[in-house]
């Protein structure tokens, strides 16, 4: 049976165990799981951490543990730890949660968070921004603010951080990160470091086509000359506009579904009677009818719940199937 098999195993038990009796035999197991993983590969610097809770990572508030989380120091840690990782150990990276449902069951395998190694942002000549990818993209328009460079304010109204917005190819105001990027670089499964240029990252709405296992690590983004005064009064509009238009102080996931071509989600959300729908503590924002709003207590599977009823009332009213533009990740229930 291959290691991975033995740690799901104990998860297994783990599991079965937690429901019974108290959580610090949950707990001690989880450790185990943690413990067999160091010990198969060489020392990392990060912290690995077991059933670690994802709920105060996400903006909804919502979700179960991580099996293991891996917080890597560095690109150089993380690509070690990768590539001593065992083959058959799911791996997810998470952002700052702005645009994730994690479910109730938690995640198997190994969470990746980066921190404060990935979190460098330096002004480049010719006007361009070098960032990490735990850098939030409000940093980055306001070095861009800073040091007069144009072009990159519309990161101001993005709550992601920048390797969210390289996955998402995150946008706003009519620009987005593909309009901006010049390079990404990233780690995929097996530790390998790799260099994307704006072509190869293959971006089209809210999407990169970068394989799924590429744990991005840093950008650079391309402005233009402009003047620190006009940008600053761009990112003003921005922000008033956010916060008349957005239920920004909510716990929610931005906007839910991706628009469909030619037409708006929330046109279609409204237009099906779904404004302030509720299933338990989760509803449909009044706000903006495309925003799903954890009200306090909502559980990961009555939001996701929500996100599909408003799916099967939109398509009966219009026939239109939304896709969902938050990312799920997880299991429903406890047993992973
Ligand atoms: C109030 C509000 C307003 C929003 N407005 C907008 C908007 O105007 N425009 C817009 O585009 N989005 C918007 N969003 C959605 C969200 O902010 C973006 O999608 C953002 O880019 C997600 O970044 P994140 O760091 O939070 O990623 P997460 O939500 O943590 O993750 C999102 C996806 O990115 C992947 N990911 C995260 N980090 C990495 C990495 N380092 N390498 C590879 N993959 C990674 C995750 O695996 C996941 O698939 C909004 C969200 C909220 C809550």
């Amino acid at each position: 049976m291959p290691r991975w098999e033995q740690w799901r195993d104990a998860r297994g038990v783990a599991a079965t165990a937690g429901r019974f009796s108290s959580g610090v035999r949950v707990g001690m197991i989880g450790e185990q799981t943690v413990a067999s993983l160091k010990a198969s590969m060489p020392p990392v610097r990060g912290r690995l951490l077991a059933d670690h809770s994802l709920a105060e990572f996400t903006w909804f508030r919502v979700g179960g543990p991580a099996q293991i989380l891996f917080l890597p120091e560095d690109e150089a840690d993380l690509a070690l730890f990768l590539a001593n990782l065992p083959d058959d150990v799911p791996v997810t990276v998470i952002g700052l949660g702005s645009n994730l449902i994690v479910r109730d069951g938690g995640v198997p395998g190994v969470v990746i968070r980066l921190g404060r190694g990935f979190s460098e942002i330096v002004v480049e000549p010719g006007n361009r921004i070098r960032a990490g990818a735990a850098v939030p993209d409000v940093k980055v328009s306001r070095a861009a603010q800073e040091a007069a460079i144009a072009g990159l304010a519309f990161f101001r109204g993005i709550p992601g951080a920048i390797g969210g917005a390289l996955r998402m190819n995150g946008g706003a105001y009519g620009r987005e990160t593909k309009d901006a990027l010049v390079e990404a670089r990233g780690i995929d499964r097996k530790g390998q470091m790799h260099v994307f240029t704006n072509h190869e990252m293959l971006f089209s709405y809210r999407h990169c086509g970068v394989p799924e296992d590429i744990i991005f690590t840093q950008a650079v983004f391309q402005g233009s000359p402009g003047h620190a005064d006009v940008i600053s009064a761009e990112m003003d509009q921005i922000t008033q506009s956010r916060e008349s238009t957005q239920p920004i102080k909510s716990r929610t996931g931005g906007s839910t579904f991706k628009n469909p071509p030619g037409q708006k989600a929330w046109q279609l959300i409204d237009a099906a009677g779904c404004r302030g729908l509720r299933i338990g503590n989760a509803q449909v924002s009044e706000m903006h009818c495309n925003f799903l709003i954890n009200l306090g207590g909502a559980s990961a599977s009555d939001i996701e719940t929500l996100g599909e009823t408003v799916r099967s009332r939109v398509r009966e009213h219009s026939g239109v199937l939304l896709e969902w533009e938050i990312k799920r990740i997880g299991c429903q229930n406890s047993n992973r």
